[in-house]
């Protein structure tokens, strides 16, 4: 199921608890897998209990609260694969849990490029501090490798401003970790997956 779905399904029935998953793309399995969200509330908070298939293993059920959620940080294994979930939520009011997402999406819309070819944030935010802040301390926004570029909006998000290829964006990547490494002091670590390309 998409996340923007079930999403919807709880404000259609006035039930609130998933407002920060709003606007965030991707399925339900998907999220819990990266306990999506913002950097302070996440989907896990929201979950009462999971059905996994562990391949060679079988199927297992977890309580919500057997599995440590954090940002972008769950204790599932990476083999598990997630079936079914089942989410607590509280019954709230329609028009206060619309206002709320429509405002963070507003939020959303005005500090990230939205409508452009991006995997979202690239780099976890260490400790308190911001990753797109420190990218841009370095001079780093708009910097471009072939199709990739450091967004002019957003300097967490690498735009693909046209045929970019992967190699393009890993290219950008890791010039940009370097570059705060450097200058800052600050060893950033990707937020996103690489696929065919050593981490
Ligand atoms: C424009 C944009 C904005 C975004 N904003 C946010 C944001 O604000 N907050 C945030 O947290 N994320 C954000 N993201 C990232 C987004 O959450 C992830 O891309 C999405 O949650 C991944 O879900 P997916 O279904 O696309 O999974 P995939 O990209 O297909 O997979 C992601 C990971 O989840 C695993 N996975 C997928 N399905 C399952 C499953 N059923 N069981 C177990 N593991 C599974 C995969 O193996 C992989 O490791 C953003 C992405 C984009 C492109």
């Amino acid at each position: 199921m998409l996340l923007a779905r079930l999403v919807n399904e709880a404000l259609k029935s006035s039930f609130a608890g998933l407002e920060c998953c709003v606007g965030i793309p991707g399925t339900v399995g998907g999220a819990i897998s990266m306990d999506a969200g913002t950097r302070h509330e996440w989907i896990g908070r929201a979950v009462r209990d999971l059905v996994v298939l562990d391949p060679g293993r079988g199927l297992r059920r977890y309580e919500g609260s057997e599995i440590e959620w954090g940002y972008r940080h769950t204790s599932l294994g990476p083999s598990e694969i997630v079936l079914e979930a089942t989410f607590e939520l509280e019954s709230g009011v329609k028009e206060a849990i619309g206002r709320e997402m429509d405002d963070r999406l507003r939020r959303r819309r005005q500090s990230q490029p939205a409508g452009k070819a991006t995997c979202g944030s690239v780099f976890r935010n260490p400790g308190d501090r911001s990753s797109g802040e420190l990218i841009e301390s370095c001079g780093l926004k708009g910097f471009r490798v072939g199709g990739a570029q450091v967004s002019e909006v957003h300097s967490n998000f690498i735009v693909n401003v046209g045929g970019a290829s992967a190699a393009d964006v890993v290219a950008v990547m890791r010039h940009v970790h370097d570059e705060v490494l450097a200058r800052q002091g600050v060893d950033l670590q990707p937020e996103v997956k690489l696929l065919g390309f050593a981490s």
